[in-house]
């Protein structure tokens, strides 16, 4: 099953994209994490992207595709893939569905998540991330221990509040078409993938459960 999560920044896509892999049995591709990973090991992509990510800017389509391309070919992707983040354009969405045709396969579901915008103010102004695994947590100060990894939280820097400005603008300007897109699809009907609006607010647990329910229902 090949599913995107699509959704703001905060809506939790990264937390609940590990736990339905998980669930499935299939791995989660979030392009922001292979990104942070290049910009850490500062290969060429990673000094490409660095500024575009800091700034809350949106790194361009073709680095997006290309990455998108080779995880999607890999063995461990056959049986599907969770993807995280990682359509946040038309352009990106249109190349998703070459790049699986490519492969003869297609997209089942897209999963929006919704959450209300003040809600993702205060998530994202309150969190950290493990600097060695990137587990985020909510409410966890800088310099805590991760409970995965005992590695150090560190606030992401376009987690900054006028990065995070940006990177709602981004989301407004360049994702939201994205939606549409997807929605006018799965009215057309045929073969178009399902589009399963989640309610992204309450217990992680309870979210988890939603998308697992919607999941199996629309089947
Ligand atoms: P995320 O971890 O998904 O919040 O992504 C962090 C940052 O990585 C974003 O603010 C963008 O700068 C960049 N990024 C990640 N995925 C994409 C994508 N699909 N398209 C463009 N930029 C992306």
């Amino acid at each position: 099953m090949n599913i995107v999560l699509l959704g703001p920044p905060g809506a939790g896509k990264g937390t609940q994209g590990e736990r339905v892999a998980q669930r499935l049995g299939i791995p989660k591709l979030a392009t922001g994490d292979v990104l942070r990973a290049a910009v850490r090991e500062g290969t060429e992509q990673g000094l490409k992207a660095k500024g575009y990510m800091e700034r809350g800017d949106l790194v361009p389509d073709a680095v997006i595709l290309g990455i998108m391309k080779e995880a999607l070919a890999r063995p461990e992707a056959a049986k599907g893939v969770v993807l995280d983040g990682v359509v946040r354009t038309v352009p990106q969405a249109e190349g998703l569905e070459r790049v699986l045709g490519d492969l003869g396969r297609r997209l089942d579901a897209v999963l929006m998540f919704d959450v209300d915008e003040d809600e993702l103010v205060r998530r994202l102004s309150s969190r950290t991330v493990c600097e060695a695994c990137q587990t985020p947590y909510t409410g966890r100060e800088p310099g805590a221990s991760c409970e995965k990894c005992g590695g150090r939280l560190v606030r992401r820097k376009d987690d900054e509040p006028e990065a995070v400005r940006n990177r709602m603008r981004a989301y407004r300007e360049q994702t939201a078409p994205v939606i549409d897109w997807y929605q006018r699809k799965a009215a057309a009907g045929g073969n178009a993938p399902r589009f399963i609006r989640i309610d992204a607010e309450g217990p992680i647990d309870e979210v988890t459960e939603r998308v697992m329910r919607q999941l199996k229902e629309q089947a």
